[in-house]
């Protein structure tokens, strides 16, 4: 599978702009971690993708959690006395927060303010703000807009259900030649927020849909959930089975105009963290890789030490570091059709890496074959020819069976794709066989499982 190639070969303008469209669809609804917003999010994805979903009954018991009640909005204001809404849920879903308890009463200002929440910083902002397990009902509106209230009375109004139901979440996964796998996980319980999370959302739906059409090694699963208590249900309800996954990637906030973040995963050493290293350094212009906190997305769960998974995190902006974050500023605005684009060509370009990450032993390892008389002294490809027949000393010298493309690839400076190439041509020519996971104790080994398809 060379998936980057591929998606070089498409107008990836033309991608980063239906990404953008796809963004644009899903922004208007009112998403939480559970109820109809996320259907309806789930439902549009399916639309597109083979989306497995499935509903887990409020109250189940998962790790140290439950399932909470679900929560449904219709809708939602603050009226005037003159009967205007000063506040109005249809204007904005943000202007209720998050998991706001029912509520139909009359009071005035002084007894209204204790329920309003504002960034005084940013008076023309409305902050997101939740309220999952703590009961609670509350508006979130600009400060401007807070200022210009009178003393009242005014009429609240919170038209939402809390009650018995289901967390949703949905699931898709495509198979490969082996069963361990590659996570790709996204959370989707943000109402209209563009950067978090909706960027990873449609990026990882165009992950899915490219990755279908290709003759994949691994398999993947994709998630799609509810944040913290989505990851939670499905580790809980998946613990026999997350051994199969090999390599993970949490996606979120990747629409921004920031530099890529990658956050390794809690090993800091597995194979993806590598592979995601090496593929910022050589495809971006400024990036940074992050160590492993048992704090951010669902990396925190996939990264507990009872599962300890190979799960990092691509991110562009960092959350919690720009002022948009968590704010009706992380709009439509915020997020721009190419760097949509350019995210997906960098999952791509990781996925890539890691279907054909393999180790080789040089069958020839008595001082350097003879390339020359082999026509493997001069260039076939595109590239310059000293690039080229460096690729293929260092792979020759370094096809040890201990070392793996990814590590020549590092300890020579030269890219993944230019030192895969070589060791294709070496291979073909009868210098290199592949080697299988005897060797491969590492954390970038691969198992047994694996051999059909790298033969
Ligand atoms: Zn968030």
């Amino acid at each position: 599978m060379h998936l980057l190639k591929e998606l070089d070969e498409k107008n990836l303008t033309g991608i980063g702009q239906e990404l953008y469209r796809f963004a644009s669809e899903l922004y208007p609804i009112c998403r939480s971690i559970t109820g109809d917003g996320i259907r309806r999010t789930l439902s549009i994805i399916q639309g597109r993708i083979p989306l497995q979903i499935s509903e887990v009954p409020t109250g189940t018991a998962v790790f140290d959690w439950s399932v909470p009640k679900e929560w449904n909005i219709r809708d939602a204001y603050i009226k005037d006395a003159r009967g205007n809404r000063v506040v109005d849920f249809q204007q904005s879903n943000l202007h209720v927060l998050n998991y706001s308890a029912p509520v139909h009463a009359k009071m005035p200002l002084c007894d209204l303010r204790p329920h309003l929440f504002t960034i005084p910083e940013h008076p023309d902002w409305i902050p997101y703000r939740t309220s999952y397990y703590r009961e609670d009902w509350g508006f979130c509106l600009s400060h401007n807009q807070m200022l210009a209230l009178e003393d009242g009375p005014y009429e609240v109004c919170i038209d939402s259900t809390l009650g018995d139901g289901h967390l949703t979440y949905g699931e898709c996964y495509l198979p490969g030649h082996s069963s361990d796998e590659v996570l790709i996980s996204c959370h989707t319980c943000h109402p209209s927020l563009a950067n978090d999370n909706l960027s990873g959302l449609v990026v990882a739906t165009a992950l899915a849909k490219l990755l279908s059409g290709c003759d994949l090694h691994y398999s993947y699963r994709f998630l799609f959930i509810p944040g913290t208590i989505g990851a939670i249900t499905w580790l809980a309800r998946n613990r026999e089975h997350v051994g199969r996954t090999r390599h993970g990637l949490v996606l979120t906030g990747i629409g921004d105009a920031g530099g890529f973040h990658y956050k390794k995963s809690r090993r800091g050493d597995a194979e993806v963290d590598q592979a995601a290293g090496h593929v910022l350094r050589h495809h971006s212009d400024s990036s940074q890789i992050l160590e492993f906190s048992p704090y951010g997305y669902d990396e925190r769960q996939y990264c507990s030490p009872g599962f300890d998974l190979p799960v990092g995190c691509l991110m562009r902006s960092v959350w919690g570091t720009f002022p948009e974050y968590h704010t009706s500023a992380d709009n439509l605005d915020f997020i721009r059709p190419a760097q949509l684009g350019e995210s997906l060509r960098i999952c791509a370009a990781i996925f890539d890496v890691l279907e054909n990450n393999r180790r080789y032993r040089n069958l020839n390892p008595y001082c350097e074959p003879q390339l020359g008389k082999r026509n493997l002294y001069r260039s076939t490809g595109g590239e310059a020819i000293g690039v080229e027949i460096n690729a293929r000393l260092w792979v020759l010298n370094l096809s040890d069976g201990k070392h793996s493309l990814l590590d020549i690839a590092e300890r020579s400076g030269l890219p993944f794709s230019t030192i895969s190439q070589a060791a294709e041509l070496l291979r073909g020519s009868g210098l290199l066989s592949v080697v299988f996971d005897e060797l491969a104790t590492g954390t970038s080994g691969r198992r047994a499982g694996n051999v059909a398809k790298v033969t």
